[in-house]
């Protein structure tokens, strides 16, 4: 192997995991890590909230959060409104546990202090809609034929709220450097001070050519009436599936939630969950004016406007991997231990140069057996060159029985749902064959047969312009994928029963209504199901009982569905069904016997004999409904007359 493959595995290292890769050396070289303060929880936790508005505004903002948190997770969680640098030190004293800020002082915060990874985000609230992704608008007046596209803004004045701001300047600012902008110089910058529609106003007054807004703000102020329809030109407009605002911009994710690093995996685990299944209806979201939080997205987008605009964390970085070092940085490897690292790395490198052909092998050889990452190499025909021993330990082989060996055909041979996976399909040998830099999730299986995720990235060696081999590094990623799924199942079911929670069940329905929209057929039905006089279960028999009744009435539902059926819980006793294909006799029949079915069972808890009934409605879901939620409605009328008719029946309309 000689230095240029050498070069790229380190290349690709920086690239996949640095912060592994790093530690791995900080060991080797004996820094120790900072002590972990004592695990939080017994005592309470506390969130530290930006203020960005007066404190005590904050503070009445997400007091009912905090609350619910407590209740939910059972401890105390001290609320602390804390406005930019009051939070920066309460995190670097690590007098907060969780933090929730913007985007992208959560990304300086995260370099400076190693926060965890996004818990979840915020589904804010914009213009009455759901939202948990922004971005900006540029604008000129309506009429200006000069300005176009994003190549007419050299040398016009730019109206800003504020530099600081994401949606008012760094998204659009972003925009302007990949179309080859050198900021702040190739625009004149006017910044207005906030709030966003001074910037408008400075425009439409003739002070600036063109306004850097947030999404949402102009269809907000045409809505209160206070800005006419049709006075701005959006430049660079730009569509987006499912997002309702103009936009000029990529979107951006809104405020997420994290964990400092003393707080125990388990307890930012019961946070999360706490948050994903926040009731609809819960007054903290009334009163935190958001909608709910959403399994976070990428943070890199925002990373990468920092980065490109040079600003904090970005303002003096060397020009190599020093931001790269902490970024995904979930540890708290000091900044300093990782200075000390690079320069070593650094004398390492030149000293390769130097060097005899010995001492580069000895030095490459402990380089790839201290790398966390599993690195091997192919030649041009898909055999193994070498391999190091973290990818050996993963994948349960010998270094002999790897090299030389088609890696294809010794760990990549199938997909994870058992299929073939043909040869001509191998990123791997894609890249022999084109040169070009691959990042992917694949599958690898183990020598003893059992398969485990891994995210990889596959390079080619170039020489004289020829690619003669390619260097892959990877690493397990089982664990990640293990809490994703978890996460994605906390934030779609309910978890007293199991079944399908109020959102996920809605979004459901919806997705057969639209396929009844498109196609007419065949039709559905939807049954509406509340359990007569539940309040009586708890009053005589307890809470306790009454979820186990809940549990049993669950399971009695699902053993009745077919696989094409859906049962989701809406809240309290009320449940939903949804019987795709079924015609208004056939839901009725299903209804009946349901009924009937749940009226004869008996459920025992604590030696005690507990019976239920169960009131239904029954609906069709019609091709007429404007809505889903109109075949809903009809559904709780229909249940509403089976209970005004005495309770225990089935009703439709
Ligand atoms: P009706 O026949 O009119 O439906 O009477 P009801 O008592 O069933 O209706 P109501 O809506 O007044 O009461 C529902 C009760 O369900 C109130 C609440 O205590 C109980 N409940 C809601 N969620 C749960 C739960 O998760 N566990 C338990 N044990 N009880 C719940
Ligand atoms: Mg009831
Ligand atoms: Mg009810």
């Amino acid at each position: 192997m000689s230095l240029l493959v050498f070069d790229r595995v380190w290349q690709i290292s920086m690239k996949l995991k640095p912060a592994v890769i790093l530690c791995q050396f900080i060991a080797l070289l004996a820094i120790g890590l900072p002590p972990w303060p004592a695990l939080a929880a017994d005592n309470g936790i506390s969130l530290g909230v930006l203020a960005f508005r007066p404190q005590p505004e904050t503070q009445a903002r997400w007091q009912p959060t905090a609350d619910y948190l407590a209740a939910k997770i059972g401890c105390p969680v001290k609320l602390m409104a804390l406005d930019y640098p009051q939070l920066e030190a309460a995190i670097a004293r690590r007098q907060v546990d969780f933090v929730l800020t913007n985007s992208g002082h959560y990304v300086l915060m995260t370099e400076r202090n190693g926060l965890s990874s996004p818990l979840a985000t915020l589904i804010g609230e914009e213009n009455g809609q759901p939202l948990s992704q922004f971005g900006g608008v540029i604008v000129t007046r309506a009429g200006r034929t000069d300005i176009a596209s994003l190549a007419d803004l050299r040398g016009k004045t730019v109206a800003t709220p504020e530099t600081g701001s994401l949606g008012g300047y760094q998204a659009e600012a972003y925009e302007l450097t990949q179309a080859g902008f050198a900021l702040p110089g190739d625009i004149k910058l006017q910044v207005t001070g906030m709030p966003h529609d001074r910037a408008l106003a400075a425009v439409l007054a003739g002070r600036a050519d063109v306004a850097f807004v947030r999404t949402g703000l102009i269809e907000s102020l045409q809505r209160e009436g206070r800005l006419t329809p049709g006075r701005f030109k959006i430049v660079n407009r730009q569509q987006v599936a499912g997002f309702p605002f103009l936009l000029s911009t990529h979107l951006y994710p809104e405020w997420p939630i994290a964990a400092l690093p003393q707080v125990d995996a388990r307890l930012a685990r019961r946070v999360a969950a706490a948050l994903y299944t926040m009731p609809p209806d819960d007054p903290a979201l009334r009163l935190g004016h958001y909608r709910g939080w959403a399994i976070p997205p990428d943070y890199q987008p925002v990373r990468t406007v920092l980065q490109a605009l040079r600003l904090p964390p970005y303002d003096h970085a060397p020009a190599f991997t020093w931001r790269d070092i902490v970024e995904k940085n979930r540890s708290t490897v000091a900044v300093a231990g990782v200075g000390v690292v690079l320069v070593v790395l650094l004398t390492i490198f030149l000293e390769l140069g130097n060097r005899q052909l010995r001492q580069e092998t000895k030095t490459r050889q402990l380089l790839l057996a201290a790398l966390g990452e599993g690195i091997y190499g192919v030649g041009r025909a898909g055999r193994c060159t070498f391999v190091n021993p973290a990818a050996l330990t993963m994948l349960g082989f010998s270094e002999a029985e790897v090299l030389d060996q088609d890696q294809h055909a010794l760990f990549h041979h199938h997909r994870p749902d058992g299929q073939a996976y043909p040869s001509a399909d191998c990123p791997i040998r894609l890249t022999l064959l084109d040169g070009q830099t691959r990042h992917r999730e694949e599958w690898f299986y183990k020598k003893d047969g059992t398969g485990f995720p891994i995210e990889m990235t596959v390079a080619a060696i170039e020489k004289d312009a020829v690619h003669n081999g390619a260097v892959v590094v990877f690493h397990d990623i089982s664990e990640r994928k293990r809490l994703e799924g978890e996460l994605q199942a906390l934030a779609t079911t309910d978890s007293l029963t199991g079944l399908a929670n109020r959102r996920c069940f809605l979004g459901q329905l919806k997705q057969e209504w639209e396929r009844l929209q498109r196609f007419g057929e065949p039709g559905a039905a939807l049954l509406m199901l509340d359990i007569d006089h539940f309040k009586r279960v708890n009053d005589d028999h307890g809470h306790a009982a009454g979820d186990a009744e809940l549990r049993r009435f669950a399971e009695l539902v699902l053993a009745s569905l077919r696989k094409t059926d859906q049962a989701g819980r809406l809240g309290g006793e009320e449940f939903a069904i949804l019987l795709p294909g079924a015609d208004g006799q056939g839901a009725l029949e299903f209804a009946e016997r349901l009924r009937a079915r749940i009226a004869a069972e008996e459920v025992v808890y604590d030696d005690r004999k507990l019976r239920i009934t169960v009131s239904i409605g029954v609906t069709q879901l019609a091709q007429a409904d404007a809505l889903a939620e109109i075949a809903l409605r009809r559904a709780d009328e229909a249940l509403y007359q089976a209970k005004a008719n005495g309770r225990n029946r089935v009703e439709s309309a």
